[in-house]
């Protein structure tokens, strides 16, 4: 099995407590790691190493090209170790080796390396306007916001990490990053790699252990200037909380509930196939997974038909299995969780059009078959909470507005779709749902240089792109004088009259 310490200030180490837990792999149920424990204390260890190393200048104070040289040299490490990081990630999270290779890996190596480019591409210094009168010199300098917390969620453990970490470090930060206690493997992997490049000790820390301890002390720590958090918009109002004591910048990405509106001259070729990789990705544990299908009346039956014809047809099994189309859920409680939502949606009148249960051919692993709830109404709870399960709600709509009022009742605005051939049609569509994201005829399209985040309760800023590097700036803007006499300076007249 494998060990892992806490990785602070450049060391590892075992937690104060000495105590450990277990990772397991939700499709064996068996440990596969047995990670170090941290706690408040833990924590607040590799947050004053995070402070002394940004107050010092050590990384801050580097020239850009030479942080971007090591940010670089990262990027290859993990690209060197590819084949490994796909491994470990299907075995930790239950993600698809289909999924993890074509997107969660890959995409997160992506990254590292465009936010390691930019470090040194982006103009950390801007003009402004000139006076004319006083005759002045303006400008904005973009600053690192100091020691940064972070707290990421367990569906794609390691594009998380990645997606907090690069973007904060490119800007200058310094970080102390809590993985989640089912997936923290990759965040780990991605430590040792760090620790291996020459990141000067202590602008990276990564403290596993529970958000209740660790967590909870990332976000109230008086040293820590900024909380980036992805999770569920429960915890994120938590965040907010304890962050507000000492006025921490906040980034959150938080939940979702993404409406898939198809119009009645939807490519069906294209559209049957997209409404069932919109739900169905990473067994329905996505933020932005379309798990409220509104389809018109008039081919609301044909179109469920065809969907349920496909949806079981998918082949559930080992997610080292390349022939896998859905792995299982993370854990026995997320299941329980998602099995929960299945009985709430039929005791509030909703049909099952497929699925609902956990499928009979497969002892083990944390499985629940694709699920397609028909005669749902958009009040009813599994319409609108976030299941994070393999669970589709079909809505019937009678005109595109009353589906797009539909689409906006809820508290999530994180993403949606519209399937239409009439572009013109889909773009008032698109731009009537309040959300974040909207794709016209795709689903989960995300790329490393577009901006990613929620309106409403999904979420405060954006990540991905110069959005996201721009959340871990802060602007100073800087006045110089260039009249310099006393004598034309008459506003001082306003204080010193002699
Ligand atoms: P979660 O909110 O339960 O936990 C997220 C992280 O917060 C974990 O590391 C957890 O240990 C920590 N945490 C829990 N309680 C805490 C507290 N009181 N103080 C500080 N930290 C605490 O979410 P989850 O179940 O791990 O992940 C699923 C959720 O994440 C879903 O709601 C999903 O929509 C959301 N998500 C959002 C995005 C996005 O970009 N918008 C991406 C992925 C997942
Ligand atoms: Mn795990």
């Amino acid at each position: 099995m494998r060990q892992y310490q806490l990785y602070i200030n450049g060391e590892w180490i075992d937690a104060k407590s000495g105590e450990t837990f277990k990772v397991l792999n939700p499709y064996t149920e068996e440990a596969i790691a047995e990670v170090a424990k941290g706690s408040r204390e833990d924590a607040q260890i590799a947050i004053d190493a995070a402070r002394k190393a940004f107050d010092s200048g050590i990384w801050s104070g580097l020239p850009p090209q030479r942080r971007c040289e090591i940010l670089l040299d990262i990027a290859e490490r993990l690209a060197a170790k590819q084949s490994e990081l796909i491994e470990l990630e299907t075995k930790d999270a239950g993600m698809t080796t289909r999924m993890s290779s074509m997107a969660d890996i890959p995409g997160g190596i992506g990254q590292f390396r465009y936010y390691a480019e930019l470090a040194r591409s982006v103009p950390f210094y801007e003009g402004l306007p000139p006076m004319e009168f006083p005759t002045s010199y303006n400008f904005v300098l973009r600053e690192p916001i100091g020691v940064c917390g972070q707290i990421i969620p367990w569906n794609a453990p390691f594009l998380m990490a990645v997606s907090k970490l690069a973007p904060a470090l490119a800007a200058g930060n310094t970080v102390v990053l809590k993985p989640a206690s089912y997936t923290p493997i990759t965040a780990l992997e991605l430590a040792k790699i760090i620790d291996e490049s020459d990141m000067p000790k202590g602008v990276v820390s990564v403290v596993t252990g529970p958000g209740s301890t660790v967590g909870e002390e990332i976000a109230a720590n008086p040293k820590v200037d900024k909380v980036s958090f992805t999770g569920s918009t429960e915890v994120g109002r938590r965040i907010m909380e304890l962050a507000s004591s000492t006025v921490k910048k906040v980034t959150l990405e938080l939940g979702g509930k993404s409406p898939v509106i198809v119009l009645e001259d939807a490519n069906w070729d294209v559209a049957i196939d997209g409404v069932l990789y919109g739900v169905y990705l990473h067994s329905g544990q996505i933020c932005v997974a379309g798990t409220r299908l509104f389809l018109p009346g008039s081919i609301h039956d044909e179109f469920v038909e065809k969907l349920v014809a496909k949806a079981s047809h998918m082949k559930l099994g080992d997610p080292m299995d390349w022939g896998t189309d859905m792995g299982p859920l993370v854990s026995a409680e997320q299941r329980d969780r998602v099995e929960g939502y299945i009985k709430s949606g039929l005791g509030q009148g909703a049909r099952l059009a497929c699925g609902g249960a956990r499928p009979k051919e497969l002892e083990k692993g944390y499985f629940v078959e694709p699920t397609i709830f028909i005669d749902v109404k958009n009040d009813m709870k599994i319409a609108q909470e976030e299941i994070f399960g393999p669970v589709l709600s079909v809505i019937k709509y009678s005109s595109v507005d009353e589906a797009i009022d539909m689409a906006n009742d809820t508290i999530y605005g994180l993403a949606g779709a519209v399937w239409s051939e009439d572009m013109g049609r889909a773009m008032d569509v698109a731009k009537k749902i309040r959300s974040g994201t909207v794709w016209i005829n795709e689903h989960h399209m995300i790329d490393t240089r577009h901006p990613f985040g929620g309106y409403k309760q999904s979420g405060i800023g954006r990540e991905m792109g110069i959005y996201g590097f721009h959340e871990y700036t802060e602007i100073k803007h800087v006045y110089m004088d260039l009249v310099r006499k006393r004598e034309s300076k008459l506003w001082y007249g306003m204080v010193c009259s002699g």
